[in-house]
C-alpha cells in the first residue's frame, strides 16, 4: 500500500514507545524501573473521579459541543484569569483531547506549507513532528547547559525571518525542567511584539515548580503580547489525569473558532463525562496538586543528588517539571545506545536525548515512587560505573 508521503516524514513517539515497552516488560514479570514517560504515578484525585462518575450516572454520555462543555470552558477561563492573569472569556477556550492535541489543533489551524516555526532545542519531541505534518518548517535553535538550555533573546531575534509564524515556548520545560525567569520572558515578549510573530506558551508543567520559583505566563505582560499569545495546557500533569486526555487552548477568537471547526470534523468532542471530572479538578480543592508537588520535590532531590554523585555525570538542577537531563557524553556512548544497553543490562528505562535533539543526554522522569527511584538509581550507577 502506498501511504501518504507525510507519514514517512515523521517517526513514532519514542516517549510513548519506551513507556509502553517498559509496561509490557513489567506485565511479563520483569522487574523494570521505569523513568521513561512523564506520567505521575498517583491515582487521579478522588473528587475528580467522583465527579466524572456522577456525570456518567446522570447520563452525560452523549455528544457534546466540539468546543467543549460550556461549564468547563468557563472554569478554564476563570482559572486563566486567577492563576495566570490572562483575560479570556469562555469563547476564547477550546477543550481538546489533551495538551498534545491542543498543540496539534493549533498547528493545523495556523501553519501553512513553508511557514517557519521556531523551536528551541532540546525540545519536546512532538513539536517538530506536528509542524512537519502541517507542511511547515521547524527552525531548531540549539541551546546548551551554559544558558540553562534556554534560548537567548539574541538567538530568538536572529532566527526570525519573514516566513516565521510561530515561536514555541515551553516553561517549565520538557525535557530539561528549566524555567524561564520573568526577565527572560519579558525579553522574549518584546521580540515577539516587535517582529509581530505569534507565540504558543505550552504551560502543561506550570504547577510543578520548586524552591519558590515563579512562572510568568507570557501573555500576561501586556495587551500587545496578549493578542499574539496562545496558551496550551491540560490536566494530565498537575492532576495526574494522563489517561483522561483533557487539555485546552486559549487564544484569539478567530483562531479558537478555526480549531473548533477542525475538531468538529475530527474528534467531534472530548469525552463528555470526563470533562465533568476536569471541572471538579479546577473548582475543587487544590490540595492534591500541592501534595503531589511535595512528593515530586523529594524525589527530585534524591535523583539529582544520586546522579551528580556518579563520577563523570553532570546535570543542572531543574526548577520545574519532573525530569532530569544529565550529560552522558563521558560514558563514550550516544543516547540511544546508552538507553538500549541500560534497559537490556539493568532493566532501567530512560528516554534517549536524541528524541529531544540532545544526543549527549538522556532524560529521566522522577514522576515515579521513591522505592523505584532508589532501586533504579542503584542499577543506573552500576551501569555508568561499568562504562567510565
Ligand atoms: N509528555 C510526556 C513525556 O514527554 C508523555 C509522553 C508524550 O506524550 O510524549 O514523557
Amino acid at each position: 500500500m502506498k501511504l501518504a508521503q507525510r507519514v514517512s516524514q515523521v517517526a513514532p513517539s519514542i516517549t510513548l514507545a519506551i513507556a509502553a515497552k517498559a509496561k509490557a516488560m513489567k506485565a511479563e514479570g520483569i522487574d523494570v524501573c521505569s523513568f521513561s514517560a512523564g506520567e505521575p504515578d498517583f491515582d487521579s484525585p478522588a473528587h475528580v473521579k467522583a465527579a466524572a462518575q456522577k456525570a456518567l450516572d446522570e447520563g452525560k454520555t452523549k455528544y457534546g459541543p466540539a468546543s467543549g462543555e460550556p461549564k468547563l470552558r468557563e472554569a478554564i477561563a476563570r482559572k486563566l484569569k486567577t492563576d495566570n492573569g490572562l483575560d479570556y472569556k469562555a469563547e476564547n477556550v477550546i477543550v481538546t483531547n489533551g495538551g498534545k492535541h491542543s498543540l496539534f489543533n493549533l498547528i493545523l489551524a495556523l501553519i501553512e506549507p513553508g511557514d517557519e516555526v521556531i523551536i528551541p532545542a532540546p525540545y519536546w519531541l512532538s513539536y517538530p513532528e506536528m509542524v512537519t505534518l502541517a507542511g511547515g518548517v521547524s527552525v531548531i535553535v540549539p541551546t546548551d547547559v551554559s544558558t540553562g538550555y534556554k534560548i537567548t533573546p539574541e538567538q530568538l531575534r536572529k532566527s526570525i525571518t519573514p516566513k516565521t509564524k510561530l515561536f514555541i515556548l515551553n516553561s517549565p520545560s520538557n525535557p530539561t525542567g528549566m524555567v524561564y525567569t520573568p526577565e527572560e520572558i519579558q525579553a522574549i515578549a518584546q521580540i515577539i511584539v516587535e517582529t509581530d510573530i505569534l507565540v504558543v506558551s505550552d504551560e502543561i508543567y506550570e504547577k510543578i515548580l520548586y524552591d519558590g520559583v515563579k512562572q510568568v505566563s507570557i501573555g500576561s505582560l501586556g495587551p500587545e503580547i496578549f493578542e499574539r499569545t496562545i496558551i496550551s495546557n491540560g490536566f494530565a500533569k498537575a492532576y495526574s489525569m494522563t489517561g483522561w486526555r483533557i487539555g485546552y487552548l486559549a487564544g484569539p477568537i478567530d483562531l479558537i473558532k478555526a480549531t473548533i471547526t477542525i475538531q468538529s470534523h475530527s474528534v467531534s468532542n472530548v469525552c463528555t463525562f470526563a470533562q465533568y471530572g476536569a471541572i471538579a479538578a479546577l473548582e475543587g480543592s487544590q490540595d492534591c496538586v500541592e501534595e503531589m508537588l511535595q512528593a515530586f520535590a523529594k524525589r527530585r532531590e534524591v535523583m539529582y543528588e544520586r546522579l551528580n554523585a556518579i563520577p563523570g555525570l553532570s546535570c543542572p538542577k531543574p526548577d520545574g517539571a519532573f525530569y532530569l537531563f544529565p550529560d552522558i557524553s563521558k560514558t563514550g556512548l550516544k543516547s540511544l545506545d546508552f538507553s538500549n544497553r541500560l534497559l537490556e543490562k539493568e532493566q532501567v528505562a530512560v528516554i534517549p536525548g536524541i528524541a529531544f535533539a540532545g544526543d549527549d543526554n538522556i532524560r529521566l522522569s522522577y514522576a515515579t515512587d521513591m522505592a523505584t527511584i532508589e532501586k533504579g538509581m542503584d542499577r543506573f550507577e552500576k551501569f555508568v560505573k561499568s562504562l567510565i
